[in-house]
């Protein structure tokens, strides 16, 4: 199953967290990661998560 990845997300504006994709480890490490992230109150922590996690969704699906 596909899921489409916004192209043109812009870095002013906070969009919509990336969500992991079905069946990919690293995605699903991401998410996790920023899952521990937010439960330590760490939002720098999550948005670094969110912004590996575009990056990675850019290059590998
Ligand atoms: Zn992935």
């Amino acid at each position: 199953m596909e899921t489409q990845k916004p192209q043109d997300y812009r870095l002013t504006e906070l969009p919509v967290e990336p969500a992991a994709v079905p069946g990919c480890a690293f995605c699903l490490s991401l998410v996790v990661a920023r899952q521990n992230a937010r439960s330590k109150s760490d939002y720098s922590g999550v948005s670094d998560c969110n912004v590996e996690l575009r990056e990675h969704h850019a290059e590998a699906h």
